[in-house]
């Protein structure tokens, strides 16, 4: 049985929880703009990528608040889970991305 650690309530088995697809889906700022094709792609397209995949689950038969999971979708195995609006963790394995040096202001003479 999979085990969730829920962000409020702690490790708690499957069976409590719903899955909600796709984590960090935002909605178009203005969905009169598009045309049907590009409305169709928000409801229906994901990313449905094998590895490491961000998703939304809701602890149902607990304190039914929604989080978010980083799980690994060919092994089941879960690397994190958080609160929605938290930072996201890591992939582990992932590179980390590289941070540009802040340019150094000139000293005049
Ligand atoms: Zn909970």
């Amino acid at each position: 049985m999979l085990l969730i650690r829920c962000p409020y309530c702690g490790l708690r088995p499957e069976v409590e929880f719903s899955y909600g697809g796709e984590a960090h889906i935002s909605r178009p700022e203005d969905p009169n703009a598009l045309n049907d094709e590009e409305w169709g792609d928000f409801l229906f397209m994901r990313a449905n990528q094998k590895g490491a995949f961000r998703e939304r689950w809701v602890h149902t038969h607990g304190c039914r608040r929604w989080f978010n999971v980083l799980r690994d979708t060919s092994s089941h195995e879960i690397h994190a889970t958080y609160e929605v609006g938290a930072p996201k963790p890591d992939v582990p394995g992932a590179a980390k991305p590289v941070r540009k040096p802040r340019a150094r202001k000139s000293a005049k003479p």
